[in-house]
């Protein structure tokens, strides 16, 4: 017998009685239909994703993210936390499971697991849905292939104040679980819209909105324009190809970062971070006392 239907709460627990599935076969049914994750065909198809870590997990709760499925090791069992997440993932309808350190492992796919994860239910928004306003900063990347180069973005928007990451075209997927690794959290509290580049050209045009594309060939010193004037919008070429055509005649200016040595160019994460902080230095500003 590998599972237990339901267990008593916890001693000190919220009163859970029969909440609470025990598994430890790998051959349980929700357990392989969580496995499955690590696939893009059924997280499209579940409109979930995983996410790892105990923080992690309360920040995204907090945020009101929807939380379908909270799984944690056993070892974890009566710690004030993990009972308070797991009551209220019960009293939201949500699933609650104690696994082995066997289970926890399959289903990360690494030697040693975060003890908390949880299956969360995907959320982007439409593209005519955002409405960038002054003071505003969106980043948009063309065709990003790379999960690590994502989340990394994905990362640095949320600690530059970026209002949020648009996706164009065919796209590496936002809630892949590397990429959900890469932004620490920050896929919480970042939006993301996804948009074909037809649709992002008539957006960007209807919103009037600044499109500073950076480019290999751009004539403009990043450093030399004037971020202030409108919502900004920061166009990211693809890892291999660069900007489309179509994208590099929409922008407003052709920004090019200045390089020396053997370096063709920037890695795309990183070319995202100096553009970034560099259009958003006017906005941000040191707490606490400057030397
Ligand atoms: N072979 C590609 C090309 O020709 O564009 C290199 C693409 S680069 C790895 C990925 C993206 O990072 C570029 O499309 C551009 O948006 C940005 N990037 C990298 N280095 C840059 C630089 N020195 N100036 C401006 N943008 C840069």
């Amino acid at each position: 017998m590998t599972e237990t239907p339901s267990r008593p709460s916890a001693p000190g627990g919220s009163g859970r009685v029969g909440q609470v599935k025990e598994i430890t076969s790998l051959s349980n049914p929700v357990i392989k239909d969580i496995r499955a994750l690590s696939m893009k065909k059924q997280r499209d198809a579940t409109g979930t994703f995983l996410a790892e870590g105990l923080k992690l997990v309360i920040d995204a709760i907090d945020q009101g993210w929807t939380l379908r499925t909270l799984i944690y090791a056993k070892t974890q069992r009566g710690k004030d936390q993990v009972e308070t997440i797991a009551a209220r993932t019960v009293a939201r309808g949500g699933l609650v499971l104690e696994v082995s350190e066997k289970v926890l492992t399959a289903i990360t796919r690494r030697d040693n697991p975060q003890a908390v994860i949880a299956v969360f239910e995907q959320r982007t928004q439409p593209l005519e849905a955002v409405r960038p306003q002054p003071e505003e900063t969106w980043i948009a990347l063309d065709r990003v292939r790379d999960p690590g180069n994502l989340g990394t973005i994905i990362r640095t928007a949320d600690a530059a104040g970026a209002s949020g990451v648009i996706l164009i075209g065919d796209t590496v997927d936002p809630f892949s679980t590397e990429t959900v690794r890469a932004t620490m959290g920050s896929v919480f509290s970042v939006p993301l819209a996804r948009a074909s580049q037809a649709d992002f050209l008539a957006w960007s045009n209807q919103t009037g909105a600044f499109v500073v594309g950076s480019h290999l060939k751009g004539s403009v010193d990043y450093r030399s324009i004037d971020y202030r004037q409108k919502p900004v919008v920061l166009l990211m070429g693809n890892e291999q190809a660069g900007l489309t055509d179509a994208l590099a005649e929409r922008c407003s200016k052709l920004a090019r970062i200045p390089q020396t040595g053997r370096a063709d160019s920037l890695n795309l994460a990183i070319a995202t971070g100096v553009m970034l902080f560099e259009a958003r230095r006017h906005l941000l500003k040191l707490e606490g006392p400057a030397e």
